[in-house]
């Protein structure tokens, strides 16, 4: 089993170990097996470390140029082992047997203040509202937290964030001991987790928390700088609280703060006053479609008036066959009920060229034509889908330039 160095020391970052063993991967990869390491393997919560692990020469082999293997992924082994899975095998021999190893200093430093920051927010919500958390969960941009409750109120939230904040500007310590499972219920340990070793590693933040984890953590509360609470929703057994810690708390706040900043300069606002800006906004576009819309139907009434004057009767019957390029389907549509409503024995045969091209057939009910079999032929003759009723029929086609050509073969179908 490999002897777990950061289980002692989080802020170790590099060491010396020997070459135990390479294990070739199912997946094809290569994976190193050291005697001990202190590169994080993914477990309890908590990703994995990256970093370099680099081949020693053997004495009488200095100078000798030996690769600087990339550490792409850490994983732990049913056998105890942890598995270094290396970028590229290139230049690997069975030859040295010592390594050195380097931790990603930058990423150590990220999971310790999210994985810490887990522990105080999870111990707040405990104090404040006897709110047990079931899981945890760190991501790449996020970490989150399953909260074993049958409600979460916005203000809880704030309280339990407000808590957790001030137990960082504490800057309590942080320091890890390690005890049975009786010495640890003796304890008050707020999780005891299925013990698969002798002793629990026990965290312990000093006169707040007790938790029995393997993760790495800080020192001291204040290296974890802050927790920025972000979204709280409903899960099956309680709610999740999506948190970030320390650098990406800045780094969220920050990009928060310039969305908010490029919303507010298009509303010529306050980033404050954006919300109250965009309900007025919405309210003016309600106000201003409806207006529309009244204007559109006074506008296709005078129209459908203005072309029924101007169309003679043929056999009894008005027919008005047009390709209006500038409107949408949705004006077109008005004309067509306007014209068919306006009088007798009127048939409408109208394209529209704006937005999506439509075509929309329409008849005074009775006037003995059937506009849904009509549409279906156009749209054949289109490669467009469309249907309707006797009545009124309405199609989509592919574009324009046949809108005109469809339009006179439904007039011609209409006289026969
Ligand atoms: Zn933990």
């Amino acid at each position: 089993m490999t002897e777990r160095l950061y289980y002692q020391n989080s802020f170790l970052y590099d060491f010396v170990a020997a070459l135990m063993e390479t294990r070739t991967l199912a997946d094809g990869r290569t994976a190193l097996v050291l005697d001990r390491t202190a590169f994080y393997p993914t477990s309890g919560g908590q990703t994995f470390d990256t970093g370099w692990i680099e081949l020693e020469p053997l004495e009488g082999e200095r100078g000798q140029f030996l690769p600087k293997l990339r550490v792409a992924e850490v994983a732990e082994c049913e056998d105890g082992e942890i598995l270094h899975v290396i970028e590229s095998a290139e230049g690997l021999s069975d030859a040295p047997t010592r390594v050195r190893g380097f931790i990603d200093v930058d990423l150590r430093r990220d999971h310790m203040q999210q994985h810490s920051g887990q522990h105080v927010l999870s111990a707040a919500f405990v104090e404040l509202f006897q709110m047990p958390t079931v899981s945890f969960h760190m991501g790449e941009e996020t970490c989150t937290i399953d909260l074993e409750t049958k409600s979460l109120a916005t203000e809880q939230v704030r309280q339990a964030e407000l808590r957790a904040n001030q137990v960082i500007w504490d800057d309590r310590p942080v320091k890890m001991h390690l005890a049975t499972e009786e010495e640890a219920r003796a304890m008050g340990v707020r999780k005891i987790p299925a013990a698969d070793h002798e002793k629990l590693r026990l965290i312990d933040i000093e006169g707040f928390d007790l938790c029995a984890c393997g993760g790495t953590h800080v020192k001291s509360t204040g290296q974890i700088g802050a927790i920025l609470i972000r979204k709280v929703e409903k899960v099956k057994q309680g709610f999740r609280v999506e948190f970030v810690c320390g650098a990406r708390a800045v780094q969220h706040a920050r990009k928060d703060y310039e969305t908010l900043a490029d919303a507010g300069s298009l509303f010529s606002t306050h980033v404050w006053d954006v919300p109250t800006q965009i309900r007025k906004t919405t309210d003016d576009n309600k106000i201003a479609a409806k207006y529309a819309h009244k204007l559109n139907e006074e506008i296709a009434g005078l129209r459908a008036e203005k072309i029924l004057a101007e169309t003679p009767p043929v056999d009894g019957r008005k027919m008005v066959a047009l390709v209006m390029a500038d409107r949408d389907a949705g004006f077109v549509k008005l004309l067509a009920q306007k014209l068919v409503a306006a009088e007798q024995n009127v048939v409408a045969l109208l394209g529209a060229g704006a937005g999506q091209p439509t075509l929309v057939f329409a008849q005074t009910p009775g006037t003995g034509l059937d506009m849904g079999v009509l549409m279906k032929q156009a749209m054949s003759a289109l490669g467009g889908r469309g249907g309707g009723t006797r009545d009124m029929a309405q199609g989509g086609a592919p574009d324009t330039s046949r809108l005109a050509e469809v339009i006179e073969l439904a007039k011609s179908a209409c006289s026969r």
